[in-house]
């Protein structure tokens, strides 16, 4: 980097002990140098200097009492993080390993992937280092019902729309938005991943999993391959490994490993995915319980083993960081084609590299996984509208949504001089329309 170094070296110093805000700050400027160079009045307006920093940030106390009477303290944020082209729109996670630099490389990424969608949408993120594992449905209801008493004071239908993420899902907005309606006093679409019955819209439950699967069938039709006849690794077992499962499923692959943060499983014959989604979205149990209906399947402690496995197609789907070098260079000499990020910022830099190098198709999270939020848009409309389109009708809509973003990145990366690197495409393209918008607004945000 060189006109972009100097916002890099501010970030790490204003931001210490941020590590994956700083990762998912450094991979986007990189890929914005040449924008810069093209751009030199963006530099002298500060859109750099003024994109990776948040325009709010909201951190606050969460006390809670648990089935036995005990108080517990949880922390809650809200990054509210530009607003250039819509409200703030990005999902709230809960779980242990949450804190404000966690909140903000999601944050930040959700900017450029919000963009990407095409859709009038900001970038911001929440959540909470409250763990929802092992907790009763009550407790859980009395700490969504305390996060929401003060995160209604920063949010609505115009401002800001969570959503859900890790550890938040339907359960979990339902108690959050009938508190944030209690108080609030109105019913408007201030949370997406709403119940059917209560604004929700058909097909969000499956959005960002079927997404990842037509991004990443658009992006292997470019290069003559697709997922007919593939064998496919999935990691994770919650809602966007499970939607990612099923979609791929549909479109004639072989799903032969799921994981959670306990170890993996391994079915050669293709994963029984009404066995997954009754272990883990009605029964709340481990990915393990699976060899007891299944017992021709495996089961092995530890997350990382799964990249072990020989496959044509690897969609990361659990969390941050799950693919490193090493794991990374498995997959390629087992002859693995293409990787597909579910989830946010799974592969590191150097795992990132490692695909570019050996040509990969590689979809970015950014690109790859914006069918959720892109959905969430389309809740916003439906309830705005006071009208719901049919489960095929989203679903189409989700579908031409994955594939121009697959065209807007593609078409980026080749206009910028590194044809394929849908990386740097992605980053480029979400942020033209955003930087776009920053510099007709002035300097006031
Ligand atoms: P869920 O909570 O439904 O599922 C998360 C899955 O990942 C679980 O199987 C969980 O296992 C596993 N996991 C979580 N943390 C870790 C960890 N530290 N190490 C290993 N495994 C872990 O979340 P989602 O499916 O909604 O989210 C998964 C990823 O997708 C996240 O990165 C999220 O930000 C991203 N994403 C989600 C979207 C959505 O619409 N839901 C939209 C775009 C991106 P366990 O049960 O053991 O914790």
């Amino acid at each position: 980097m060189k006109i972009l170094q100097s916002v890099m070296d501010q970030v790490i110093k204003r931001n210490p002990n941020e590590p994956e805000f700083h990762q998912a700050v450094k991979e986007v400027l990189e890929s914005l140098e040449p924008v810069a160079e093209r751009h030199p009045e963006w530099v002298s307006a500060g859109i750099f200097d003024r994109i990776v920093e948040p325009e709010r940030q909201i951190i606050f106390r969460v006390p809670w009492v648990d089935d036995n009477g005990k108080v517990h303290v949880n922390r809650g944020f809200r990054v509210q993080f530009n607003s250039a082209i819509g409200p703030y729109k990005g999902g709230l996670r809960f779980h242990p390993s949450v804190n404000l630099g966690i909140i903000k490389f999601l944050g930040f990424e959700q900017i450029f992937k919000n963009s990407l969608t095409g859709l009038p949408i900001g970038g911001g993120k929440g959540g909470s280092d409250f763990d929802p594992k092992g907790k009763s449905d009550a407790e859980v209801m009395r700490f969504c019902q305390s996060f929401m008493t003060e995160l209604s004071r920063h949010i609505g239908p115009d401002t800001d729309v969570p959503a859900g993420d890790i550890g938040v899902g339907g359960r979990e907005i339902g108690y959050m938005y009938g508190q944030y309606k209690r108080l609030n006093n109105d019913f408007t679409g201030v949370l997406t991943g709403k119940g059917l019955t209560w604004g929700g819209s058909l097909a969000r439950t499956e959005a960002t999993g079927y997404g990842l699967c037509y991004f990443m069938d658009e992006a292997m039709k470019a290069k003559g391959k697709s997922f007919r006849g593939s064998t496919v690794i999935i990691s994770g077992s919650g809602n966007v490994a499970i939607y990612a499962t099923e979609k791929a499923q549909q479109l004639g692959a072989n799903v032969v490993a799921l994981s959670d943060s306990n170890g993996y499983i391994y079915d050669p014959e293709g994963i029984k995915l009404d066995t997954v989604k009754r272990i883990k979205e009605v029964e709340r149990k481990r990915i393990s319980e699976y060899i007891k209906y299944h017992p021709n399947a495996t089961y092995t402690e530890g997350c990382s083993g799964i990249w072990t496995i020989k496959c044509d197609i690897a969609l990361p789907c659990a969390t941050q960081n799950e693919i490193d070098e090493k794991s990374a260079r498995i997959l390629v000499e087992n002859g693995c084609f293409a990787v597909g990020e579910g989830a946010n910022m799974p592969s590191t830099p150097e795992a990132i590299n490692v695909f570019l190098e050996n040509k990969l198709i590689f979809g970015p999270a950014k690109a790859a996984n914006a069918g959720g939020v892109a959905t969430s848009a389309l809740e916003m409309s439906q309830n705005s509208m006071r009208y719901s389109w049919t489960f095929e009708e989203v679903d189409a809509k989700l579908k031409n949504i994955m594939i121009n973003i697959y065209k807007s990145a593609s078409s980026a990366a080749k206009e910028y001089g590194d044809e394929d690197n849908l990386v740097m495409g992605a980053n480029i393209a979400g942020f033209l329309k955003v930087a776009n918008a920053m510099y007709a607004q002035g300097i006031a945000y």
